[in-house]
């Protein structure tokens, strides 16, 4: 009796994109994985400058105070100054005075460096903002487009599996049992069409013999290098 190929070469199609598929589908939570991470890296660029900026504010308060604190000491000092008796004590005040001056001084000018930079990390935030807001707007159509493809390959998978449960009933257990135990040691692909007088998988050449049994079609042939069912192909 002749056997009848298309069946398992049918079988073989469906099982193929089958396989293609979950493949595609085992993929996608690594896919959305990526897509959350470059998310959350950019919100994360954005609140990393947001702590700076923080810390600037605090250190610049801190400075102020310091220098509110030791103006009222200068103030005191000024005042003391009208009561001092002796030179001495006046030089020795003066000195004071004016070294919590110089001290003052210095705080200014950090202060005022301290604003420079907090303008600059306010820029710095506000680009860093609008570049995560771009790449998140980004990201969310590409796991849209994801999510969308998902349901696509699902709905295509079941009809898959549909096809290929009204096709088992067709085909001889001895061959689907053959078929499925190649399909599984070949990792998915269990026929292999013989064009001219090569093993189109395997690349071994097949000897007339067996050429010519493949022609009649008469019986299953394994291929003697790669252990794939062969059937003939003729050329178009
Ligand atoms: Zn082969």
């Amino acid at each position: 009796m002749e056997i009848n190929f298309e069946q398992l070469i049918n079988l073989q199609n469906i099982d193929e994109k089958i396989k293609d598929i979950s493949h595609f589908l085992d993929s996608i939570p690594s896919q959305l994985q990526g897509i959350e991470k470059k998310i959350t890296d950019s919100a994360q660029i954005v609140a990393r400058a947001k702590a700076v900026l923080l810390q600037n504010q605090k250190k610049r308060r801190d400075l102020e105070s310091y220098v509110q604190d030791k103006k009222v000491v200068i103030a005191k000092y000024r005042k003391q100054l009208n009561d001092v008796q002796t030179n001495k004590e006046y030089t020795s005040f003066l000195k004071e005075i004016g070294n919590v001056d110089l001290e003052i001084e210095t705080m200014e000018e950090e202060i005022i460096s301290e604003m420079l930079s907090a303008d600059d990390l306010e820029a710095e935030i506000m680009t860093a903002e609008k570049k995560a807001a771009e790449i998140k707007d980004t990201f969310l159509k590409e796991k849209d487009l994801v999510l969308k493809k998902e349901k696509e390959r699902e709905g295509l998978k079941n009809q898959l599996t549909k096809e290929r449960e009204a096709l088992i009933p067709a085909i001889p257990s001895d061959q689907m049992a053959l078929y499925k135990n190649i399909f599984r040691k070949t990792s998915g692909t269990a026929l292999s069409p013989v064009t001219d007088d090569f093993c189109s998988l395997c690349q071994i050449r097949i000897r007339p013999q067996v050429l010519n049994e493949l022609i009649a079609r008469q019986e299953i042939i394994l291929c003697e290098n790669c252990g794939r069912i062969l059937y003939w192909k003729p050329k178009k």
